[in-house]
């Protein structure tokens, strides 16, 4: 008989940042691929009503028959709204615009803001034959109900920060909101990592940036940075994580450094791929 495997703890990780813009969806698409490519078994959740991490990832509108809509709804099981992608070991619950009347349709429901926690427990307590190791969560650009339902559900946020002016003062804003949820929905709540996304070396304020997130976070910040790159914006229209577009390219480079940086940081042993 063959030996009985034990599941890998899942670890569920909110990809969030109140702004646009800043790199969530490329961060979830990347550092999932990046992820899956060094052994994890990871499920990318699209809260976003946008649906780019969807479309990045090849499954294109029509094919999104069932989505976290009609999971959060109660109206689907998770299994039935995930789907495999081109990566192997990487999957996702799609998204669509039905999302943004989701806020609305639950607004006086009780359980409103731990409906994706509800949906996300028997992946952690029932493993299946194929276990997932990692869930990322892409949240949309705002502190809305789908954001508070990723808050609640995750054991920790990672938060991507572009290297811009206002970088910090949305940063202090999420921090508060994470402190929020930390004492009302969910204890167990910690800031993973914040990683910092289209640094541009050749631009000072950049710089500048990347030193004054470094003073005031101290070592939650990522060493490995996210270079602005042209291939990571152009891999999305092409329905693919830029690991599969340009495999050498600078930003896939860094998003496999990032992967490796987080899970040591975890301090999980590398999964056999
Ligand atoms: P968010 O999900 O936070 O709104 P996105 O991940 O969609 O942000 O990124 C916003 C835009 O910036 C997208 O057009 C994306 O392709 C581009 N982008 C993200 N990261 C990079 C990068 N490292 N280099 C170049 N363009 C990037
Ligand atoms: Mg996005």
């Amino acid at each position: 008989a063959p030996a009985a495997v034990t599941p890998r703890p899942l670890r569920v990780l909110a990809i969030a940042n109140q702004k646009g813009g800043v790199g969530k969806t490329t961060t979830a698409i990347n550092l999932g691929t990046a992820l899956a490519a060094i052994g994890e078994r990871v499920l990318i959740v699209d809260l976003d009503p946008q649906g780019n991490a969807s479309t990045g990832l090849g499954i294109d509108r029509h094919q999104r028959r069932l989505s976290t809509y009609e999971v959060l709804a109660g109206e689907a099981d998770l299994a039935e709204a995930v789907q495999a992608t081109a990566v192997p070991r990487l999957s996702v619950a799609p998204s669509t615009m039905d999302l943004l009347g989701l806020e609305m349709e639950m607004a006086s429901a009780p359980d409103r803001a731990t409906r994706l926690r509800r949906v996300l427990a028997p992946l952690a307590e029932a493993p299946g034959s194929e276990p997932f190791s990692y869930v990322l969560i892409d949240c949309p650009p705002s502190l809305n109900l789908l954001t508070l339902n990723a808050l609640a559900a995750a054991d920790a946020v990672l938060v991507p920060l572009q290297c811009e002016f206002f970088a910090l003062e949305g940063l202090s804003q999420l921090l508060r909101t994470v402190e929020q949820i930390k004492t009302a929905l969910n204890p167990r709540l910690t800031i993973q990592g914040i990683v910092l996304t289209m640094f541009d070396p050749r631009n000072n304020l950049s710089s500048q940036v990347v030193a004054d997130v470094r003073e005031f976070m101290g070592d939650k910040v990522y060493e490995t940075m996210i270079p602005r790159n042209v291939r990571v914006s152009e891999a999305p229209s092409h329905g693919k994580p830029v690991l599969l577009y340009d495999l050498k390219c600078a930003g896939s480079q860094a998003y496999l450094r990032l992967a490796s940086e987080l899970i040591q940081r975890e301090g999980r042993l590398p999964a056999a791929a």
